[in-house]
């Protein structure tokens, strides 16, 4: 029989609380088979209730977690890691956003600080590939975040300013509403030092003021701002608990099922 659970409930902000899974470059399709089951019976209906939960698995396992989310109606998001701007093409290697979509993905990782730093990409990049996704119906989950020597020399808010402003320069103003943004510090990625909630809440605070800026109170109100960077089961509900920060991007501790289970039920107080 397929279970049913409850669907997410707004937070007291209004906005429907996010826990992404980013996997990045771990677990094969068989592998992510066993994560989804696993994952599926270890969570309690009250963390269905309390956020939307986004698997990330690399392209390879894509196929596989839409067929097993399917079967038993399980209540899990997709997403994927990246993707290329151009619908089709002479684009060897890269992966689309119509491709995507037939796999049922609903987010989009991009402008992840891996992929600025390890493969060059630049704000221009990034923005591009923000805009194609909100053209073609999913939601990019936009990476934006200082390095330590950024931090060091007190750039934080102007790195960004100019991180969010090349994605809102392009973006279609009318899909704007679907983006979510993550505050990943790049010194806090994968490092097992996290900020401290309180700098989160700055970062997502400024953020969200300067999307009212140039898009409107309407637009900056619904965008959910993650804040991601050594996230874990002890400090997860700390950064929830703030108020501008929607949800969470997790790398490191997603990778074992019951270690994310804990992390997602270890959230900020249900809305009820
Ligand atoms: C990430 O990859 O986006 C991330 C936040 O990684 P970690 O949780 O391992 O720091």
């Amino acid at each position: 029989m397929t279970r049913r659970v409850p669907a997410p409930e707004p937070a007291p902000s209004g906005r429907v609380r996010l826990v992404v899974a980013n996997w990045k470059m771990h677990l094969t399709h068989l592998e992510t088979i066993a994560y989804l089951q696993q994952l599926w019976h270890l969570l309690e209906p009250d963390d269905y209730r309390r956020a939307e939960i986004v698997i990330c698995p690399p392209f390879t396992a894509l196929r596989s977690a839409q067929l097993t989310i399917d079967t038993d109606a399980m209540s899990f998001r997709l997403g994927a890691q990246d993707v290329y701007w151009e619908p089709e093409g002479a684009f060897t290697g890269e992966v689309s956003v119509p491709m995507l979509a037939k796999l049922d993905v609903s987010y989009v990782i991009v402008g992840h600080s891996e992929r600025r730093r390890l493969f060059g990409e630049s704000d221009e990049v990034v923005a591009r590939k923000a805009s194609a996704v909100l053209g073609g119906g999913l939601a990019p989950i936009v990476c934006v975040g200082e390095t330590s020597d950024e931090r060091a020399s007190g750039d934080t808010g102007a790195v960004l300013a100019r991180q969010l402003d090349a994605v809102l320069e392009q973006a279609p103003a009318r899909e704007l509403d679907r983006m979510v943004i993550a505050y990943e510090p790049v010194w806090a990625i994968g490092s097992g030092t996290p900020a401290n909630p309180e700098d989160a809440e700055d970062a997502a605070a400024q953020l969200r003021r300067r999307l009212a800026e140039s898009a409107g109170d309407a637009v900056a109100a619904r965008v959910r701002i993650l804040y991601g960077g050594s996230v874990d089961v002890g400090n997860a509900a700390s950064f929830l608990g703030q108020v501008d920060v929607d949800g969470l991007l997790v790398g490191g501790a997603s990778l074992d099922p019951q270690r994310f289970a804990q992390l997602v039920g270890a959230q900020a107080p249900s809305p009820s």
